[in-house]
């Protein structure tokens, strides 16, 4: 809690003087912000919900003709892959004023028994571990096609995000500080975007406390310290702090500001980490499973290894389908091996990226200086446009299916996604030039350490591609 005067976004002029409007008309729109977000409450509810209660649908059932369908429509075709975008052009916004899970964690949070936050929690290791997590076990119990799976993994989610909010903190929301499976991806995309809540310290210090006394509070629910707030990784732009000490304000600022200037200031490996094995491997193996002769070679070796073994039973085995997708009325049974196979499989792609890219990292490293760990988790932030828009395209597989399948075949599709995958191949070297100029003057050590990038940027593209143009 903190002291606050009426905001100030006087004498600015054009954009900048809209934008610090904005964050002041948004800071002083509270009730209206919550107002959205019970509405968003409510559809969340009832697309998780009312699916499970209806049928599966059949094969002549529609997106306007079946609940289901038109959920996994709205959830992963428009709703993922259009969060995930907003964050590349806003910032967390959606955190601070759509997201349904960060709002009823705050107010959840209002009757909370305020304990003290554990240590446990604020691991920095969970955005990875949540992440992974949340993925695998989402491809084994089918979660883009099943309503009972989607039940599980978002509601379970929403559960624990209300549940957080009740015993940790108070109108606070240290589930989406900590816990959120998304905050790390939310955290690392969120950096790319050209707007921020800046904080001009030398007016921050300078301010005082009105005469008359006046005292309002700011409540930053994702509990970001205002003074050194640096960055959008954290913010989710709600904009309750905007004009606060007459220091802060939602201004404008080039794409690459936070990755090239700000993001080397703290070594962060639970970053690299998330880029390197969450987004480059976890979640492109996770796109690629199904079509993947890989994925059939792993299971018929692992199928020979069982018989080898006398485990015979083991190749029928099943679980229930919340364990691992079990819909015999559709066909549709992972056995205990496909969940090994599907297992090996996401987790040599993950090795495999990681280490190639780790390599390469290394390497741009070195090059550009001598080894260093700080640079090395700097360099890795490069690679975020190009895992950002690959997991967008690969989210937007399952919008091109459901098209199709409805009768939609637009022709602009593979276009789009090579002009995407290109730009933000060279959105991604281009960082690599900016953050490679920051460590070395030398222009052969330059163009080589940013030519290692590049070849990387191209290796993540091309890698990315394989989903939708087979070699
Ligand atoms: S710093 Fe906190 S209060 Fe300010 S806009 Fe971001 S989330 Fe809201």
């Amino acid at each position: 809690m903190a002291d606050c005067t009426t905001p100030s976004a006087t004498h600015r002029g054009g954009l900048k003087r809209t934008l610090a409007g904005l964050g002041d008309w948004m800071g002083r729109s509270r009730r209206l912000i919550m107002g959205v977000q019970w509405a968003v409450i409510v559809i969340y509810a009832v697309l998780i919900v009312v699916p499970t209660l209806m049928p599966l649908p059949t094969n002549v059932d529609r997106i306007w003709t079946h609940v289901t369908i038109f959920a996994q429509f709205v959830f992963w075709g428009i709703w993922w892959p259009g969060v995930l975008l907003s964050m590349i052009l806003f910032g967390r916004l959606w955190c601070g004023v759509l997201c349904p899970e960060g709002a009823l964690s705050e107010r959840a949070s209002a009757w909370s028994l305020g304990r003290a936050v554990p240590r446990w929690v604020t691991w920095k290791g969970w955005p990875f571990v949540g992440f992974l997590g949340t993925t695998i076990y989402g491809q084994m119990i089918s979660v883009y096609q099943y309503p009972a799976a989607v039940l599980v993994i978002l509601g379970g989610s929403t559960v624990a995000a209300i549940a957080t909010g009740l015993i940790w903190g108070r109108n606070k929301r240290v589930w989406c500080r900590h816990l959120c499976p998304v905050n790390g991806v939310f955290a690392l995309v969120s950096k790319l975007a050209p707007v921020h809540y800046r904080v001009d310290r030398d007016a921050w210090d300078r301010w005082r406390k009105p005469a008359d006394g006046h005292r309002t509070v700011v409540n930053c629910a994702p509990l970001v310290p205002l003074r050194t707030l640096e960055g959008n990784a954290q913010c989710h732009m709600c904009g309750r702090c905007s004009g606060f000490r007459n220091a802060i304000v939602l201004e404008h600022r080039p794409f690459n500001d936070e990755i090239a200037n700000v993001a080397g200031r703290e070594a962060k490996p639970w970053e690299t980490a998330l880029i390197l094995i969450g987004l480059l491997g976890v979640a492109g193996g996770a796109f690629r499973w199904t079509g993947s002769s890989l994925f059939i070679d792993l299971k018929m070796w692992f199928a020979e290894m069982l018989l080898s073994f006398g485990a015979d039973r083991l190749l029928d085995m099943v679980m229930p389908w919340w364990i691992l997708t079990n819909y015999p009325e559709n066909n549709d049974v992972m056995g205990v091996l496909d969940g090994v196979a599907l297992l090996a499989f996401i987790g040599v792609e993950a090795l495999l990226t990681g280490l190639v890219f780790a390599g390469g990292l290394a390497l741009a490293t070195r090059i550009s200086g001598g080894w260093s760990s700080g640079r090395f988790h700097h360099l890795a932030q490069a690679l975020i446009p190009i895992s950002a828009i690959g997991v967008i395209l690969g989210l937007s597989m399952t919008t091109v299916t459901l098209l199709r399948t409805n009768g939609f075949h637009p022709g602009f599709v593979d276009p789009l996604r090579a002009i995407l995958l290109a730009g933000a191949t060279l959105w991604s070297a281009w960082l690599s030039a900016r953050i490679v100029a920051h460590y070395t003057a030398s222009p052969s050590r330059r163009l080589f350490a940013t030519g290692t990038m590049a070849i990387l940027c191209g290796l993540a593209a091309v890698n990315w591609g394989t989903l939708f143009w087979s070699p």
